[in-house]
């Protein structure tokens, strides 16, 4: 099959019932021993070194693992990407464009998915065929995410990690469920983590994965990953159709769009307290204004740039920030 490359999550049905294998670049880039070799790759071509760290990550995973053609989301995920695609299309990779459209309207995003349908030669009835398939896998997702949150079998980067890979399946559909089946399987013999302070992570996924494993050391768990989730499509049942699917998907829209379902969640997984991680030179980072005034649970704020471990100064606030929270907890209980 070919491979097709992605940049950020996009109707991968489309992708699948054309005959594509589609790979999360960003996966690529963050899971690399490598990761920075493709951040260098970058700035040796003239990408700035005050741009954000996943777009120039991104490029470079693309360009050393040759792969020739992409889906450029254009519209909805990052105002970086129009360049990037540009750059990309001058070295000779082949750009599908696709838009989440500013409007949220359904008619509108309605006719994106038509003209990408079009654009590789499938019809709604092949799309809905594997979206059927690909529903019953992310059920699974939800499980993972319900033994997080519910069960407390799953640690947060687990969590993340899980719901991550559901962007590209991890390049083999098949080989994702069973393999996915197997370790639900294991996961539901483990003891509970007991960890006392439940956290909810939002914002575009960490470069510092290493935040997950620091919190519990200080008696906390992230149970909640907001936009790794929506990469996972856990109410994609409920949708009637792609159409409905993708018009549900939070993170393209606006900022109060995703805090509906965010506020969701802080009740349905009593939260005390929420990490929102933005990296450095994103605009998404002006949103931690609306953020912190809409959210009625603690938030802090953690950046990150090109490094993937946590900085001693983004360590010390988060200690900081974790005494607090129990502090609270303790005088509240
Ligand atoms: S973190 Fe922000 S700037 Fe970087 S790719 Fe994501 S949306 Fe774009």
């Amino acid at each position: 099959m070919k491979k097709i490359g992605l940049t950020t999550t996009v109707p991968i049905e489309v992708l699948l019932a054309a005959g594509y294998t589609p790979v999360d670049l960003n996966n690529l880039f963050i899971t690399s021993e490598d990761y920075s070799e493709y951040i260098d790759t970058a700035e040796k071509d003239g990408f700035p070194k005050s741009l954000c760290a996943w777009i120039k990550g991104i490029y470079g995973a693309c360009i050393q693992n040759n792969i020739k053609q992409i889906v450029g989301v254009m519209e909805g995920d990052c105002s970086n990407t129009k360049a990037l695609v540009e750059v990309m299309s001058l070295k000779g990779i082949k750009v599908y464009p696709f838009s989440f459209p500013h409007s949220h309207k359904i008619k509108d995003i309605k006719k994106e998915m038509d003209k990408f349908m079009k654009m590789f030669d499938v019809n709604l009835e092949q799309v809905e065929s594997v979206r059927q398939k690909l529903n019953k896998i992310r059920n699974l997702g939800i499980q993972v995410d319900k033994l997080t949150y519910k069960e407390d079998k799953v640690n947060g980067f687990e969590n993340h990690l899980y719901q991550v890979s559901f962007s590209d399946f991890n390049g083999d559909v098949d080989k994702f469920e069973t393999n996915l089946k197997s370790t639900i399987e294991d996961i539901r013999k483990r003891d509970p983590l007991k960890k006392n302070i439940r956290l909810g992570y939002i914002g575009v996924p960490p470069m510092t994965a290493d935040l997950y494993d620091f919190v519990e050391k200080f008696g906390a768990k992230i149970v909640y990953n907001e936009v790794q989730r929506e990469f996972a499509f856990p109410r994609a049942e409920k949708a009637l159709n792609i159409y409905e699917q993708y018009y549900d998907y939070t993170y393209p829209y606006d900022i109060n769009f995703r805090l509906d379902e965010i506020i969701e969640q802080i009740q349905e997984r009593n939260l005390d307290a929420i990490i929102h991680y933005t990296q450095a030179f994103c605009y998404r980072a002006v949103e931690d204004i609306i953020i912190k005034q809409k959210l009625d649970i603690p938030v802090l704020n953690i950046e990150g740039d090109k490094q993937n471990l946590l900085d001693a100064r983004t360590k010390l606030r988060l200690e900081a920030f974790l005494d607090m929270i129990r502090d609270l907890k303790r005088r509240n209980s």
